[in-house]
């Protein structure tokens, strides 16, 4: 992209010039009824020039903290047209199918983040990734995904990054959360499409599917803001009146502990503890307590996700286990984050 292309910057068919805000609408599709789907986009274009970054929330539709919190960030005093270098491109609902049914997926049973970078005669969903690629992510030169824990499954705030990029590690230590995880790329997402384009793009993970979490949502709109600083969108005394993060925690991998056995949990530790292995994680029983399992951590670790439904089958997925180089500094970091 040409220094010329950011200049007129156009979205649907409507141009935005340097210095101006706007609200846009981008057709997705119609419903059975020929009800029109748009996806809600909101512009704020400083007059000075910078980077285009886009911030985006909801592809998995029933994910709603990052809603919140491109709500509260286009309501802070320095996202204006006169403080801004450069231009915020803020998609709040992404999958607009799936946030009005509740669900993580589009009307087809597809999830959208397998589903990039899309195409114009595919199915629905790979529609609607082309829309948001062509539209959205094209015409950007970072991004910033925000997503939550699946249903009834919480997250630790946490950053997912390609780390062997970076720049996109220089956005991941600046967004500051307690825990940053490598993540290599998965087929279809939206992360791996725009790295292939060569922009470098944070996923923040943080809370449960269909609730607000305020911690979350407080960390997560402080991340956004400490990168738009990074970048130099914003003037950094202007960031860092907010509190800068001393220090980041890069995992250097992650586990699932899986149920040995059906029954009822009952958790001894919770989201954010230190477990050192062999420790006890929970309890699962049969309905008379006459039997229980021992859950227990087969490595030293951070909890950084977490079932929230204690029914479970054999084999289920309950606690998410990150590793670390200093596991101890990184449990002294997460109780101050909690405390704030
Ligand atoms: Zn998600």
């Amino acid at each position: 992209m040409t220094d010329a292309d950011i200049q007129k910057l156009e979205i649907a068919g409507e141009i935005i010039r340097p210095g101006t805000r706007k609200r846009i609408e981008i057709s997705c599709a119609k419903l059975h009824d020929y009800t029109e789907m748009v996806i809600p986009v909101e512009v704020v274009r400083g007059r000075r020039p910078g980077p285009t970054l886009f911030v985006s929330a909801a592809i998995h539709g029933d994910e709603i903290n990052g809603v919140e919190i491109i709500k509260r960030l286009l309501a802070r005093k320095v996202v204006n047209r006169k403080t801004l270098c450069g231009t915020l491109i803020a998609v709040p609902i992404v999958n607009v199918f799936g946030f009005n049914s509740h669900s993580r997926y589009l009307p087809d049973r597809r999830d959208l983040n397998r589903c990039f970078p899309g195409s114009e005669n595919g199915s629905l969903a790979s529609q609607v990734a082309h829309v948001f690629m062509t539209e959205i992510v094209s015409k950007c030169t970072h991004g910033i995904d925000l997503h939550t824990g699946a249903i009834h499954r919480s997250n630790l705030p946490q950053i997912r990054a390609h780390l062997d990029n970076e720049e996109t590690t220089a956005l991941a230590r600046a967004f500051g959360v307690p825990v940053v995880l490598n993540s290599s790329i998965r087929d279809g997402s939206l992360r791996q499409a725009a790295e292939e384009k060569g922009i470098p793009m944070l996923l923040f993970e943080g809370g449960e599917a269909l609730r607000f979490d305020e911690k979350v949502i407080r960390t997560g709109l402080r991340g956004v803001l400490n990168v738009m600083g990074e970048i130099g969108m914003l003037a950094q005394r202007k960031v860092m009146a907010l509190g800068q993060e001393k220090e980041v925690f890069i995992a250097r991998s992650s586990h699932w502990v899986r149920a040995p056995h059906s029954g009822a949990l009952r958790t001894r530790r919770g989201l954010g503890a230190r477990v050192d292995e062999g420790e006890l994680l929970g309890l699962l029983s049969d309905p008379y307590g006459d039997s229980s399992v021992r859950v227990c951590a087969n490595k030293e670790g951070i909890i950084v996700g977490i079932t929230m439904i204690p029914l479970v089958n054999q084999g289920d997925a309950l606690f998410h286990i990150a590793t670390f180089d200093d596991t101890g500094a990184v449990e002294e970091y997460v109780e101050e984050w909690e405390d704030r």
